[in-house]
């Protein structure tokens, strides 16, 4: 594992062997091959030089260990570094109300992958037994409207009735309505995205926040958005009760450097990745795999 970044640093320390510590420079010259890295795997440029700094506290001081080479004593604190700013090992599954319906809000940009990972949030919620229904508020595209419908019939769950003509607010408060007299215990409300970063939706999404109040809002964002992660994930931050951040495309080409800089700049938790297209392919997020796939 972690060839790439692990030939760089023998280079490094390929001069280092029979000195007790690691001295500052060789430390310095070592974190330069970690930014590199970090770099290359898309992490925003803040995140890299916030990390960079923990990182080399850590390093300073520590004693070369006879039996591990320092080039290994490198990647074993990047990647334990990595894997404490990605939220470590705690998995956090998704928060449900004491009293049902718990209602889920998906937030995120057009193409994103936000209907789909509603659809794969029913699915997996309703092999746990919930009783599941899908509301999509995207009042401009009526295909939007009518894939989630489309997903819900694959995951087997229920979707909110269409009526044409009415705004995004109302179909939430129908849905609401719907869901607490037909006993469901989770719904699913996929909002409308679009293509970049605008107030409208923004102030829409924000309204239906306060109108459903959401027991989850989950950022939706797309795993190889690289350097854009960033910009994205702190507008919705500001203006949307986010409590956590689904990442899909992490079956790409991708090194997912995106996740650490949306986690870092928002300090939620990833709760799940976007395996494939297929309705099943949702994971629940896993710190030391994404680690590992960034250092490459
Ligand atoms: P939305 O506009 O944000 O609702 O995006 P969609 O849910 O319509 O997804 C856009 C495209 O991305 C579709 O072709 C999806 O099948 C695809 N997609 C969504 N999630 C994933 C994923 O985790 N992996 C892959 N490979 N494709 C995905």
């Amino acid at each position: 594992m972690f060839e790439a970044l692990s030939d760089r640093l023998t280079g490094v320390f390929d001069r280092l062997s029979g000195r007790g510590v690691l001295s500052e420079k060789d430390i310095d010259e070592a974190m330069r091959e970690v930014r590199i890295a970090l770099l290359e795997a898309d992490v925003a440029l803040p995140v890299v030089r916030e990390f960079i700094a923990k990182a080399k506290e850590r390093a300073t001081g520590e004693a070369v260990i006879r039996s591990v080479r320092p080039a290994d004593q490198v990647i074993k604190i990047t990647y334990d570094g990595l894997v404490e700013m990605l939220g470590g090992d705690e998995v956090e599954g998704l928060n449900l109300a004491l009293n049902p319906p718990t209602i889920i809000m998906m937030a995120g940009l057009q193409g994103s992958g936000k209907t789909t990972t509603a659809g794969k949030l029913a699915l997996r919620l309703s092999k746990d037994r919930k009783k599941v229904l899908l509301a999509s508020l995207d009042t401009r595209r009526p295909a939007a409207m009518e894939q989630l419908a489309m997903l819900a019939k694959q995951a087997g769950v229920e979707s909110l009735p269409i009526v044409p003509g009415q705004s995004a607010p109302d179909i939430a408060r129908r849905a609401m309505q719907s869901a607490k007299l037909q006993g469901y215990d989770v719904l699913i409300l996929d909002t409308a995205g679009r293509t970049t970063l605008d107030e409208a939706m923004m102030s829409e999404a924000a309204e239906i926040a306060r109108i459903s109040n959401p027991s989850e809002t989950l950022l939706v964002a797309d795993a190889l958005t690289g350097q854009d992660a960033v910009r994205t994930a702190k507008a919705f931050h500001e203006r949307l009760p986010l409590t956590g951040l689904v990442l899909t495309r992490a079956d790409g080409d991708g090194r997912g450097g995106a996740a650490l800089s949306m986690r870092a700049v928002t300090g939620l938790p990833i709760k799940f990745l976007g395996v494939s297209e297929k309705i099943d392919g949702l994971d629940a997020f896993d710190a030391r795999r994404v680690a590992g796939r960034i250092l490459g």
